[in-house]
Order: C-alpha cells, then sequence, then structure tokens
C-alpha cells in the first residue's frame, strides 16, 4: 500500500486521501507556484494507524525515509546534516479544515548539533536558537503532551529577570539559555531526553499528528461541524521556510475578498519576523497586509497576483498562508476561505458577475442555513446614542449581542447550563476553548488580529466576535477586564458589536439583521426554472409582506381561526360558541363576517392575484372559551348571563380528546353557518377588491381542514357552492374560485383518488398528518420524543423531519391516486417539514407542486429547491 504521497504528484480532486491542504499543496506545486517541497502521509496512513493502536510501522518508516532523500536530493540539504541541515515542518491537514483542532511541529531535524550547523551556515544564532527552542516546545507539548505553559513561564520569568519587553529582545545566548531550561523540563517531565535523532523525531512527530485526529478539542469540532470521525488526518511534511529570519522575513494570512463583508481586493495581516503559527494564534497583534505594501512592494505584489491566479484556479476566494523569507514569498496553503454569510453571499454575486461562475453554481454554494446568519442583528440605532463604550478592537464577525461576562470557557458553558446568556472575554482563545465559544452569544479577545483563533472560528459558528482590544486588561485569573477606569467583573453585562468592533456597558437592544437585498438577488437565481413551487403560511398583513419580500409566490395556508384571537373578536367567536339556537348564532356570525372580510380584503391587495389558500376553521372550538375566572365573568356580562351558565356550556363542550374530536370540517358538518360565513366573506372580499383593480385575476382557493371522506367532502362542497351561487346571484358577479382539501387524515390519503373527485386541489397537513400516523399527539410528544432519540429509537423528531418510511409513504400513496385519477390537480405541502430543507428534498422527490411554509423559512426553501435541480 502506497502511504506517502510527493506533492508532484497530487491534485486538489484528491482531499479524500490527502486531507485539504495536501491536495491544495500538490495542486499549488502543479501550478508551478513558490511552495516550498514535501510529500504528504495520507488520511488512510492515518486510519491504519489508528485501527492497529500500534507504533508507526516500519513500512510507514521506511516510505517517509525515501520521500526524505528525493527532499534532500531537490534541496541539496540533508536531514540531521551538521553543516546544512533539512528542517521540515509536520502538520495535519484533513478533507474539512478544522482551524487549530490538530497539532503541528515546526523545526523538526534540529537537535545540538545540527542548531550549531544552521547558526554557521545563517550566521545568526539568534535565530537558530529561537528555532530550537520552538521546536522543544512544540515537540513537548504535542508528542509528549507536556503542558505549554511550562514552558511559556520559564521564557516569561528569563525575560522579566533580564528586563526584556519583547521576544525579539532575546539575543543568541539567551535562547541558548532558554534552549537548556526547555530540555531540563523536556527530562523532568518525560524521563528521557529530547531525541537527538531526527528520523526518530520525525516518526514521533508523525504519530503524534495521527493521534491528534482524536484529542478532544477535534473530536468536539467534528461533533458540531458534523464532520464524519472517519475520515483521518493526511500528515504534510514541508521543507521550513522561515519568517523568523530577522526584519526582511514575515508570516501572514490574507483572503482574496474580504470574509466578514465579501468586499472585494485583499484583506489580512502578516507579523514581521515571526513564524507559522504566531499569526493564527493572535499571540502579537498583527499588521495589515496593505502595510505589506510600504515595506516589501515586490513581494505584496507577487502576493497580489498569486492571489488572483488562485482565485481565478479555485474559482472561490482563497485564504491563503504565505512566509517571507528574506524578501523571497512562499505559500504554505491556500483553502477556500470561511465566510460570514454575508460575504459568502457577497463573492458568490461577485463571481457571478465577473463570469467566473455561473448562477447555477452560485446557488449550490449558499448554505440554506447562511440565510438565517445573513440577518444577522445590529443594536437599534437610537438606544446607541447613549451607550457607554467601553473598548473597541476589530470587528472580526458580524452582529450584535448582549450577555454576562465570564473569562474562561468552562465558566461560560456552567452558566449558559444555567440560562444565562454569556460573552467570552479572553486574552486570546485557543482550541480548548472550544465549548466555551459555542454557547457563547459574543466572543472578545483582548489580543489577536481578524484572523486569529478567535476572529475564525467565531465567524465559521456566525456568532459575533471583536477581537484585538488591544486597550483592556484582561486579567483571566482575577477574572477582571480592565480598559482605563472602567472595570468589569465576571458576571457584568456587555453589548458586542461584532460589526464595528465596539463593545458597550449593559444591555442594549438590538434589531434582527437587514441584507435583503444580498438575499434577494440569490434567490431571484434560484427560483429561475425551480421545478416546484413556495408559498408561505400567513395570514397577518405583516408576515404576508415579508413573505412575499422573501419571495413567497403567494399564501399557501392562511389559517383563519388566527383572525379571531384579537381581542374585540373573541368576545364574538364566544357568543357564537354559547349559541343555543340559530338566532343568536347569526348576530355574532354577522360581525365575525365584517372583521373577516376585512382581513381578507388586505389579504387580497397586498397579493396583486398571487394564490391565496385561505383554510376554513380548523381546531376544537373549546380553544377560543375562556380560561380564567376573569374571562368568564367578562363573557358573562357581555352576553347577559350567569357564569353558572358559562361554566355549564364550558363543560358541555369539554372533549376527552379534542385533537380527534369536533374539529377541522366536523364542526361545519353540525354547524354549517360556521363554514357559510367564511366562505361568503372570502367571496364578496375578493369580489370587492376585484372590482376595484380589474386588472387583478383573483381566484380564492377554500381549504377544508381534516377531510377523511369524499362524502364529507361532497357534502360540504354542496353547501359552500350554494352560498357562493347565492352571493353571484345577488351582486351580479361572478369570480373563478376553487374548493380544496388538506390531507392530514391517513383514510383520506388512502382514498385520495375519490376525494379527487369532489376536490380542485390538495395540501397536505404533514403536522396532523404525523400525529395521526405514528400516534403521537403532536402537543405532547416532546415529553417522550428525546428519549426516544436518547434510545436511538427513532432517527429524528418526524414532527420536524418528515418520517419518510412512514408517513412519507402514505404521502407517496396518495400522490399517485391523485395523480391517476387527474395528473393537473395541484398538490401542495403546508405542515411544518414544508420549510425544512431535509424534508423538502424528498417532497421534491414524490412529486409534489409546491411547499408553503413559514415566511422567514421560504428563502432557504428556495434554495434547496434549487439546489436540488
Ligand atoms: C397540519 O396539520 O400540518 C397543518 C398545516 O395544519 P395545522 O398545523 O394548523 O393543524
Ligand atoms: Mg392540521
Amino acid at each position: 500500500m502506497k502511504y506517502v504521497i510527493d506533492f508532484s504528484e497530487g491534485s486538489k480532486e484528491q482531499s479524500d486521501l490527502l486531507g485539504g491542504k495536501g491536495a491544495n499543496l500538490a495542486e499549488m506545486t502543479k501550478l508551478k507556484l513558490p511552495v516550498p517541497t514535501g510529500f504528504t502521509i495520507t488520511t488512510e496512513a492515518c486510519l491504519d494507524y489508528l485501527k492497529k493502536k500500534e507504533n508507526v510501522s516500519t513500512e510507514l518508516n521506511l516510505e517517509i525515509r525515501q520521500h526524505i532523500f528525493s527532499m534532500e536530493k531537490r534541496t541539496q540539504k540533508k536531514l540531521g546534516d551538521a553543516i546544512d541541515p533539512l528542517l521540515v515542518s509536520v502538520r495535519s491537514g484533513s478533507k474539512f479544515s478544522m482551524p487549530g483542532m490538530m497539532d503541528t511541529i515546526l523545526n523538526l531535524g534540529l537537535n545540538d548539533e545540527t542548531v550549531i550547523g544552521l547558526t554557521k551556515k545563517t550566521g545568526d544564532g539568534r535565530f537558530a536558537f529561537d528555532c530550537y527552542r520552538r521546536l522543544l516546545q512544540m515537540f513537548g507539548d504535542v508528542v509528549c503532551g507536556i503542558d505549554k505553559n511550562r514552558f511559556e513561564e520559564q521564557l516569561d520569568f528569563y525575560k522579566s529577570k533580564k528586563r526584556y519587553l519583547a521576544d525579539t529582545d532575546m539575543q543568541a545566548e539567551d535562547w541558548q539559555e532558554l534552549v537548556a531550561v526547555y530540555k531540563d523540563i523536556f527530562l523532568e517531565v518525560t524521563h528521557q531526553p529530547f531525541p537527538q535523532n531526527p528520523y526518530e523525531q520525525l516518526s514521533l512527530a508523525v504519530e503524534a499528528v495521527f493521534r491528534s485526529w482524536n484529542n478532544r478539542r477535534a473530536v468536539t469540532y467534528r461533533r458540531l461541524h458534523d464532520i464524519s470521525d472517519s475520515l483521518g488526518t493526511a500528515v504534510n511534511i514541508q521543507e521550513m521556510v522561515f519568517g523568523n529570519f530577522g526584519e526582511a522575513s514575515g508570516t501572514g494570512v490574507a483572503f482574496t475578498r474580504n470574509p466578514a463583508t465579501g468586499e472585494k481586493g485583499i484583506f489580512g495581516e502578516f507579523l514581521l519576523n515571526a513564524q507559522g503559527e504566531d499569526v493564527v494564534a493572535g499571540i502579537r497583534t498583527p499588521q495589515p497586509i496593505s502595510e505589506l505594501e510600504a515595506l516589501m512592494p515586490e513581494v505584496y505584489q507577487e502576493f497580489l497576483e498569486l492571489g488572483h491566479l488562485l482565485e481565478s484556479h479555485y474559482k472561490d476566494m482563497q485564504d491563503i498562508e504565505f512566509t517571507i523569507e528574506n524578501r523571497k514569498l512562499y505559500l504554505l496553503q491556500t483553502r477556500n476561505g470561511k465566510r460570514t454569510a454575508k460575504s459568502a453571499f457577497k463573492v458568490c454575486i461577485q463571481l457571478v458577475e465577473e463570469g467566473i461562475i455561473s448562477k447555477k453554481e452560485a446557488i449550490k454554494r449558499i448554505n440554506p442555513t447562511m440565510i438565517t446568519q445573513l440577518l444577522h442583528p445590529v443594536f437599534e440605532p437610537d438606544e446607541l446614542k447613549n451607550a457607554v463604550v467601553f473598548a473597541k478592537g476589530l470587528p472580526a464577525s458580524p452582529g450584535a449581542a448582549s450577555g454576562n461576562i465570564y473569562f474562561t470557557a468552562e465558566k461560560a458553558k456552567k452558566a449558559s447550563e444555567q440560562g444565562e446568556k454569556v460573552i467570552l472575554i479572553r486574552q486570546e482563545t485557543s482550541p480548548e476553548d472550544i465549548e466555551g465559544m459555542v454557547v457563547s452569544e459574543a466572543i472578545v479577545t483582548s489580543r489577536g488580529g481578524m484572523t486569529s483563533h478567535a476572529a475564525v472560528v467565531a465567524r465559521g459558528m456566525g456568532v459575533c466576535c471583536v477581537a484585538g482590544c488591544e486597550t483592556v486588561y484582561v486579567n483571566e485569573f482575577l477574572e477582571q477586564a480592565t480598559a482605563g477606569d472602567l472595570i468589569l467583573h465576571q458576571g457584568d453585562t456587555i453589548s458586542v458589536d461584532g460589526t464595528t468592533g465596539t463593545i458597550y456597558l449593559g444591555s442594549i437592544p438590538y434589531v434582527e439583521g437587514d441584507e435583503w437585498q444580498l438575499l434577494e438577488t440569490i434567490t431571484d437565481w434560484a427560483k429561475e426554472g425551480a421545478s416546484i413551487g413556495v408559498k408561505a403560511n400567513a395570514e397577518t398583513p405583516a408576515d404576508i409582506k415579508t413573505a412575499l419580500k422573501l419571495g413567497a409566490q403567494g399564501i399557501g395556508l392562511a389559517r383563519t381561526e388566527h383572525m379571531f384571537f384579537g381581542e374585540e373578536r373573541i368576545v364574538e367567536m364566544r357568543k357564537m360558541i354559547l349559541a343555543e339556537n340559530k338566532e343568536s348564532l347569526l348576530a355574532p356570525l354577522d360581525r365575525l363576517k365584517e372583521f373577516q372580510k376585512n382581513d381578507f380584503r388586505a389579504m387580497f391587495t397586498l397579493l396583486k392575484g398571487k394564490a391565496c389558500t385561505i383554510r376554513l376553521l380548523d381546531p376544537p372550538l373549546h380553544e377560543f372559551l375562556p380560561q380564567t375566572e376573569e374571562e368568564i365573568i367578562h363573557l358573562a356580562n357581555e352576553t347577559k348571563r350567569t357564569t353558572t351558565e358559562i361554566k355549564h356550556r364550558i363543560e358541555e363542550l369539554h372533549e376527552q380528546n379534542p385533537m380527534l374530536g369536533h374539529r377541522g370540517c366536523r364542526l361545519a358538518v353540525t354547524t354549517p353557518e360556521i363554514y357559510e360565513m367564511q366562505v361568503a366573506a372570502i367571496i364578496e372580499s375578493a369580489i370587492e377588491v376585484a372590482q376595484k383593480e380589474p386588472t387583478l385575476e383573483i381566484v380564492p382557493e377554500i381549504m377544508i381542514p381534516l377531510i377523511g371522506s369524499k362524502e364529507e367532502m361532497a357534502w360540504l362542497r354542496e353547501c359552500l357552492e350554494q352560498t357562493i351561487q347565492t352571493i353571484f346571484t345577488k351582486t351580479n358577479q361572478v369570480i373563478s374560485y376553487k374548493i380544496g382539501t388538506m390531507l392530514e387524515i391517513p383514510r383520506a390519503c388512502l382514498t385520495a383518488e375519490k376525494i379527487a373527485e369532489v376536490s380542485d386541489f390538495f395540501s397536505f397537513g404533514t403536522n396532523d398528518l404525523t400525529q395521526l400516523t405514528y400516534g403521537f399527539s403532536r402537543d405532547d410528544s416532546g415529553k417522550f420524543i428525546k428519549a426516544y432519540q436518547d434510545k436511538k429509537l427513532l432517527k429524528e423528531d418526524p414532527f420536524q423531519h418528515i418520517d419518510e418510511e412512514g408517513v412519507g409513504a402514505l404521502m407517496k400513496i396518495a400522490v399517485d391516486k391523485i395523480r391517476g385519477f387527474d395528473p393537473s390537480i395541484k398538490i401542495g405541502v403546508c405542515g411544518e417539514v414544508g420549510g425544512d430543507p431535509q424534508s423538502i428534498r424528498f417532497l421534491k422527490k414524490i412529486g409534489v407542486d409546491y411547499i408553503s411554509c413559514s415566511p422567514y423559512r421560504i428563502p432557504a426553501a428556495i434554495l434547496t429547491i434549487a439546489q436540488e435541480q
């Protein structure tokens, strides 16, 4: 089995085998870009190692050795050579990027002898010993599990002893002394000296990177991002290039477009005289990349060109890691950049406009969950006027949030479990903090830049983040943050604006985000040629407006019972329910009709001829009855009855099993006047709006809930058609209309071809259909579904994601039966699953014509449908 592949042999398509980093290094090598030479140990090697639970095999070590030999030939250097040693980096790299979750070792190959060689070769002992102490620290941490802080403490101690302010004050002898101290730590903790043999170093390092696939933070990250545990990581061995080789060297990370806003143009940062992980780890605050132009104009220009080339090659925004060694630029990694939802939308739109990708490709690239992030909250502008600014930092991830501050991930997690809204504030975050970051409303760091760990992870999660608040002194030990005279303690409330990078004292109200324009462009493209329609479940003018703005083709479900809950209306509704005879029924019905007509006129006017499916009254009547003593007294006064009479009537209406009781069309079988009033209100208001706006073709779709048989439907249809005919005669006006039903009773699905004889259209009510198919009460199943999921008796909640096997099978039967009777009959879905991307894929497959869902789920539904084309 071949487990090692040279960069020159691989390609970008091989990310399964080579990991994302390895595949892209191979691709860049193929493009002849300045990539330090190297090779990749495959994910298969990792999986094999993890399975066998033994040391790295002799065969693998041999294969690695052969590839080192060819690297030695190419570089004219030798691993372990006392005069001109080859040094390598060892980096993890799985198929999907898991920033900072696994391990990296730099400067491998250094030992007591080669460090002298490097000193002589470079004439720079400060540099050589700095490299060696970094290797000791990284190797100690990654391979032997020595706490990083053991090393850091010694460095801090040494610096303060010498009164040095920065690492750059350290001289060759200083690093040399520190190397001795580090080696002692190594010996003390592991009871072994630091391995001097570079091949032994290499083998142990590879093994440690393999193992890091299963470290806790990597496992947590995978769980959060739905990444399979079975992928394994590749290991990349690459010739070292040195960004810490003096002031003409440096290292950085840059994006070809802004990952927070999507703005065009290079965006990133760098640190002079620094190595590898310094930028990502956020240990020092880097400079913006634009400042490189003044310092090293040729390097900057070359970087711009390479960025452009990579972006055109990959047809997407790139996130590039680079190192400059003595004014020579090297690329260490490129990948499609992680970005905020706003940036994702903007970049996609730009790439289409620039002719780099097609609209279809743009749509594929938008993950439906990004839409929620796109509409990020922002603070109420008026509230901000009087807000007290605590500090300012870098706007690392947009959004607005208020919460109580915690200084450790552990405490943030605990507080959030108690129901608190928390904000994690730290000097800088590291992968160990992931569990605290996940539960935070916002993340604040005092150090680190726009590509620091905090910034990258927060953006990925869509959590608001302000990084690099240099004016804030964060004391994690004392749990306080100080900015000038202001001091914050654990539990204090702050508000974080990740869009402007400002932190305020106290809590500030916010409004939801507003990137409608970007969303509209993408949903408009997605709608082009969409095979099934998307309508809204909405009845209030505000919801209808939102739905239309978000791309709804019309209303697929207006639940008329929602219109009966207004203060005046509920009284009339109650009067109607309490009526003991026809006469006392008519007066409240007349008043309700006026309310309904107002509502329907508003709907038809807003919809301007778009589809409008109005469902007649559905829930059991007792839902409208007074609950409290106060309400009962009020109703007694209104209806001139005694409270005893009211209570008696409430008792009469009580049902043992209301969801299976006197509700839906059954109400109309016993009291047809209710539906007749509703239908009259619909038809009359449609005629009135059509008269006012003659260009609009208004075709109301009247939907009857809970039909179980053809006989029920036929009887009700006749009843309602008589009402409609009476209106036509009275007004001398005729309009088109449709009368259809919901499919929410299993019997209706099984006899759908018969019901189709008397129904103009159908819409699956999957909420009731799931309830009745599973026999799970939709109101009470929350109490036990979780236990079913925990015991793996149910994969997911069938009220959220369609149960394809059961409910789905019934739906398929119904669709086939209806289509068999008349292929042109429209069939929709208006239960909750109609807005769930996963369910939509299934619904599309069984052949429904449209789905209908709540307004905010519309764009994701439109996108999902387009992505399935
Ligand atoms: C349904 O049952 O799926 C439905 C849409 O109707 P409701 O939720 O109003 O019962
Ligand atoms: Mg229903």
